[in-house]
């Protein structure tokens, strides 16, 4: 005998499950935290009807750098009306983990300023008490556990300094984080050579985790950073996930089907290889981290807008070409003058640097999932990404351009990435796992961030589910708080 109320009912909603199956008219029901029915449900004390609409489960944002946001914006306002019910963050090597309480770690860090905390589990119960809106997997950055054992420096870590870092890896994983992430392309990460990388990856294949990688180059010298990536996972044991996977710069456009052919041969020969991808042609960052002050690269600063500028508010939203002519600077001068300026060094960029089709190229890959890669710098003009990744597949990738069909997309924004990532229970829609949903309109749902307009929440989400409780609804956030600190392969 069915129960006699359930918490929350959906009726005859279009049930896309998360595995790529076909979708199928039901109800849902749920009780508590869980879902409870799927099928035919007893009455609900709150009934939605979804006729018309997809019910499927909360998307997860692979590509996060909200290790601070969790803090600063607990609400999580610009994932929950995505329809992101879990973000994978700690990415590109910048974690808030290992901290040392009042200590700059390095100017810029998008991971955000570390407070209270030294380890994951008391950076957990500091973002636990701020009731964060949505859930939160974290990976442990190289750059962080570098930069606390030997700063800033360009040298390679001695064996104490490598044991320390090993330590700080092991710690982090013991306490639930799902791998170790590297940034090989910023300082200090770039100072590290294989072996370093090799060894503290060891620490993450001790506990089954992942190697997550923005590799050290993602323009001319791609494939060789492919295949240092895969040499880093072969040598480790441990499975690889390429983070935001590009070709960076018109000259290298079309070759990511070069180093997919690459990641696909890897994960034949045995070391499991996936990636993430955003759905823009501009990737974003902090610009000092990309500039060579004694030979700036002009057809790269040609391509580049500022997104936040704290000594120049009026620059945001620019491209460098107009700030210069503006102001009658060449363009080299003026990413020299705003680099040097006294906060110079907490500027983020937009650079436009990455090949329509190449999107396309990876979108179609079965191993590939869906990251923002946002920076939730919420003052200034951040990019677009941030409050529009998952619309815009769905309405761009999806609706409009065939790409994907709608099956697979949810897929790859939900079980696909959950079972890489170890997140039990999450990212099908079956009875006994844990309630996250989205129920949104497959016609309408669309992405309105645009790089004028960055700060727009998406239309077509009608409601997320997290953890049982709801989020947002009809384009309110509810302020239920019921995001979850998340530990690999640990449900919860
Ligand atoms: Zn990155």
């Amino acid at each position: 005998m069915p129960r006699m109320a359930m918490d929350l009912v959906f009726r005859h909603a279009l049930v896309l499950d998360g595995s790529g199956a076909p979708g199928f008219e039901a109800d849902v029901g749920v009780e508590g935290d869980r879902i409870a029915t799927v099928g035919e449900a007893p009455p609900g004390r709150r009934e939605v009807d979804a006729r018309g609409l997809v019910l499927c489960p909360g998307f997860v944002d692979t590509h996060s750098h909200d290790d601070g946001a969790f803090l600063r914006h607990p609400g999580m306002e610009f994932k929950v009306a995505q329809g992101v019910t879990t973000d994978v963050s700690g990415n590109c090597g910048f974690s808030t983990v290992p901290n040392e309480p009042g200590r700059a770690y390095m100017p810029g860090d998008i991971s955000g300023p570390g407070a209270g905390w030294t380890d994951l589990e008391s950076y957990f119960s500091a973002c636990m008490a701020k009731r964060p809106a949505i859930n939160n997997l974290m990976l442990v950055g190289h750059n962080r556990v570098r930069a606390h054992v030997l700063g800033m420096e360009r040298r390679a870590p001695a064996a104490e300094e490598l044991a320390a870092m090993r330590g700080h890896v092991a710690r982090a994983m013991a306490q639930g984080a799902a791998g170790l992430s590297t940034g090989l392309i910023y300082e200090p990460g770039r100072y590290a050579r294989t072996e370093e990388v090799i060894a503290l990856a060891r620490e993450a294949a001790s506990y089954g985790g992942l190697y997550v990688t923005h590799m050290r180059n993602e323009a001319d010298r791609l494939l060789d950073a492919v295949d240092e990536a895969v040499t880093v996972a072969r040598e480790a044991s441990v499975g690889l996930h390429i983070s935001h996977h590009k070709a960076a710069g018109r000259r290298n456009w079309g070759r990511v089907a070069e180093s997919l052919a690459k990641a696909d041969a890897a994960h034949r020969a045995g070391t499991s290889v996936t990636l993430d991808v955003y759905p823009y042609t501009a990737g974003s960052g902090p610009m000092w981290q990309y500039v060579n002050l004694d030979a700036i690269d002009r057809e790269w600063a040609e391509c580049v807008m500022i997104a936040s500028c704290p000594d120049r508010r009026e620059f945001e939203g620019r491209m460098v070409p107009d700030i210069a002519a503006g102001e009658g600077w060449t363009v080299e001068e003026a990413v020299q003058r705003i680099l040097t300026a006294p906060r110079g060094k907490e500027v983020i960029c937009i650079q436009f640097i990455i090949d329509e089709g190449d999107i396309e190229t990876n979108l179609r890959h079965p191993r590939t999932f869906i990251g923002s890669d946002g920076i939730p710098v919420l003052k200034g003009n951040p990019h677009p990404r941030l409050f529009g990744t998952m619309p815009r597949v769905l309405a761009r990738y999806v609706r409009e351009r065939g790409v994907l069909t709608l099956e697979e997309a949810i897929r790859k924004m939900t079980s696909a990435p959950c079972e890489r990532f170890g997140l039990v229970k999450r990212g099908l829609v079956r009875e006994g796992w844990f309630a996250d949903l989205v129920l949104f309109d497959p016609a309408t749902v669309e992405d309105l961030a645009t790089y004028e307009q960055p700060k727009r929440e998406p239309r077509g989400i009608q409601m997320v589910i997290v953890n049982g409780q709801v989020a947002f609804e009809d384009g309110r956030h509810t302020g239920a708080g019921s995001g979850r600190m998340l530990r690999y392969r640990r449900e919860a």
